[in-house]
């Protein structure tokens, strides 16, 4: 199912303070003053260049685990999705009532990419860094909206448990990037626009997109111990902070 996006949900408001952290702006320094006054206009080309398309395709909790399983020897062993799949198919306290899954895909086109990679070989540092920064922002909101949509158009509303949909990507928290094979052949992004480079990469064209797994389950099945798995030290992201202060926003 191909998803619609509004360009209000998913671009970043530039006026918010958590934005220009989220893009490395200070604006009590000299130099986040010269990127805020540069903000409006590359904000302007981002809102003008993004083409934002995305897929859904739902799967059942064996397709999942097939997905998952497809670089079995490179998946780290204490990989929270294996233990997540396995709830999904044991179902909770034994009732045999299993999790939503469904694959994804998105992308912001490849005009955006375009234009960041002509004002870095233009040598135009500061915008095409803010450019960069913007639309991987962008990408991010483009995620938590597809969880939200997720949640509306697949999950069951008759479901009296309090689940939430988080999304879980290869290449992160122990998934090998090599699933990202299995992902594609599933879901087939190319029919939005996206294509995957082969081995060792893996990495999407246009480079502005994502995919993954997204999982609807109860919020304590999505909190993931920071610091606390064989390959978090490889870890630069760190969004299992951020995802544990939406779920339980005391923090504990
Ligand atoms: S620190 Fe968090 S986000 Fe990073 S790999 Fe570990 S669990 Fe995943």
């Amino acid at each position: 199912m191909e998803l619609e996006y509004d360009h209000l949900e998913i671009l970043p408001d530039l006026q918010n303070l958590q934005t220009l952290s989220g893009i490395g702006i200070n604006p009590s320094s000299d130099k986040g003053r010269r990127m805020l006054d540069k903000l409006p206009k590359i904000g302007e080309i981002l809102a003008q260049s993004v083409a934002p398309r995305g897929i859904i395709k739902k799967i059942s909790t064996e397709e999942a685990f097939a997905v998952f399983s497809f670089a079995k020897e490179e998946n780290a062993d204490d990989a929270p999705l294996a233990q997540i799949l396995m709830q999904g198919i044991q179902g909770i306290n034994g009732i045999n009532d299993t999790y939503l899954f469904a694959l994804f895909a998105f992308t912001l086109g490849e005009k955006i990419s375009e234009i960041i990679e002509r004002l870095m070989n233009e040598k135009e540092w500061v915008d095409g860094y803010l450019l960069d920064a913007l639309a991987s922002l962008t990408v991010e909101r483009a995620v938590n909206y597809t969880e939200k949509l997720c949640t509306e158009k697949l999950v069951n509303t008759t479901n009296p448990r309090p689940d939430i949909t988080i999304n879980y990507s290869p290449g992160y928290c122990g998934w090998h990037i090599r699933s990202q094979e299995a992902l594609f052949e599933q879901l087939q992004p190319e029919k939005i626009g996206i294509k995957l480079a082969a081995r060792p990469s893996y990495l999407m064209h246009p480079l502005k997109s994502t995919s993954g797994i997204l999982i609807s389950a109860p919020p304590a099945t999505h909190l993931l111990v920071t610091g606390g798995h064989s390959f978090c030290i490889h870890c630069k992201s760190r969004s299992c902070v951020n995802r544990r202060a939406i779920i339980t926003p005391s923090g504990r």
